[in-house]
């Protein structure tokens, strides 16, 4: 695909001399919703981790915008402007929700939207109302919606959700799935890993159903609701 923003071509990456994907190929053009989906241990935290540089893949590249980020480390994969919000709500504890956004905030530049202090707070008013206490002492939904403003306060062309509603109670879950859906409707360009099809499948654009350290189906959400049989075999619902 020529007009791509992400491009992963053919990568195989290990972890030591085990190796966890065997040519993996996806791209995810600029404003584009997209998901990677399938069953436990396929491979979807490694792609991530391949793509952010904290993995670097023994074969195949990874292109933002023509330009490779595989042999990158992951500073300097975040400076082309990708953004993660990673597996297990990586925040600092010992800052408090107002330190924790402004430490990493940034712009990677080129993006339409700027993410400020107050935009944060506008996307999740109960963050502003816990500004001065620690990460340590925020519920797990604040935690995690405290990393997605961390990671939006990059101002990332690309953010990158990792399992981000995984564990939270049901209305938690509900306030991250409507933070999503108004990046989505900003025109972020999103990946998203997450167990919840059913919101997937209401809110992404494109899916591509991992197997085995590879994408072995990728369609939109009309094309894979038409096809439950997809689902069952490859995520198992
Ligand atoms: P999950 O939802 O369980 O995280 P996943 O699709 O993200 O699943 P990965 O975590 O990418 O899968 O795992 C892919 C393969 O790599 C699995 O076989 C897993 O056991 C292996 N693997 C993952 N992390 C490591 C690691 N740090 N060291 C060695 N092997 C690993």
């Amino acid at each position: 695909m020529t007009n791509a923003m992400l491009e992963v071509k053919e990568i195989e990456s290990f972890y030591d001399k085990s190796q966890a994907l065997f040519g993996m190929s996806f791209s995810v053009r600029q404003g584009e919703f997209c998901t990677l989906i399938g069953r436990n241990g396929m491979g979807k935290t490694t792609t991530v981790k391949s793509i952010m540089g904290l993995l670097n893949p023994a074969r195949g590249q990874v292109l933002f915008e023509g330009k490779p980020l595989h042999k990158l480390p992951p500073y300097q994969v975040a400076r082309f402007g990708l953004g993660l919000v990673p597996e297990g709500r990586q925040i600092f504890t010992n800052l408090t929700v107002r330190e924790n956004l402004t430490a990493t905030a940034r712009d990677a530049g080129g993006s339409d939207s700027k993410w400020t202090l107050e935009r944060i707070f506008q996307l999740f008013p109960s963050l502003e109302r816990r500004a001065k206490n620690l990460g340590s002492n925020l519920s797990g939904g604040e935690q995690q919606m405290l990393a997605i403003g961390r990671a939006l306060m990059t101002n990332p062309r690309l953010l990158i959700l990792d399992e981000a509603t995984e564990g939270l109670a049901p209305l938690v879950r509900k306030e991250i799935w409507d933070c999503l859906a108004e990046l989505k409707r900003m025109g972020q360009t999103v990946i998203v890993i997450d167990k919840n099809i059913a919101s997937l499948l209401r809110l992404a654009d494109n899916h591509h159903i991992v197997e085995k350290g590879k994408v072995v189906w990728s369609g939109s959400s009309a094309s894979l609701k038409a096809q439950p049989e997809l689902l069952e075999r490859y995520v198992g619902v």
